[in-house]
């Protein structure tokens, strides 16, 4: 990854407050990288950073809002972290709720531990990944030799 991430922004709704606070807190940071989100999520962080430009300021990258995590959003970002492109995840899930999409929220939180992109679920990690000097460098996440298993005979059909 290189020295400009991208960085995908996820929460639930009893979760979301938490997430702005923390984006707030950590906006000039976050300037520095590309933020993909969830479609709600997206729309309230776009509303968060974009609170302090100054009359004609653009954000440097834009903030790219997939879809809302029910229809599908979830789901887009676990495949963008399968194809290489999204380099670390915060995402503030909620503990205490069911959700209609658990099975995406599920799917997530696998594909990022698969491919080893750092991820934070909470508050704490998110403000110990943001500050680690890694986010700052390029970085290559070593990734587990899968080769036997995707070569791996299948008995003939
Ligand atoms: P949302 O989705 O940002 O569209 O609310 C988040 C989620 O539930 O995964």
């Amino acid at each position: 990854m290189e020295v400009s991430k991208r960085v995908a922004l996820v929460a639930h709704d009893n979760r979301k407050k938490d997430l702005v606070e923390w984006v707030e807190w950590n906006r000039e940071a976050l300037l520095q990288h590309r933020l993909i989100c969830t479609g709600t999520t997206g729309r309230l962080v776009e509303e968060a950073i974009s609170k302090k430009l100054a009359k004609g300021e653009k954000l440097p990258y834009g903030i790219t809002k997939l879809k809302s995590g029910p229809f599908g959003g979830d789901q887009q970002l676990g495949a963008m972290i399968a194809e290489g492109n999204i380099d670390v995840l915060i995402f503030f899930w909620d503990p205490m709720e069911p959700q209609p999409h658990d099975v995406d929220v599920k799917a997530l939180l696998r594909i990022s531990v698969l491919y080893n992109i750092p991820a934070a679920c909470n508050r704490s990690t998110a403000d110990f990944l943001i500050s680690s000097i890694l986010m700052e460098e390029v970085y290559t996440p070593r990734m587990v030799d899968f080769s036997q298993y995707i070569e791996r005979s299948i008995p003939p059909l």
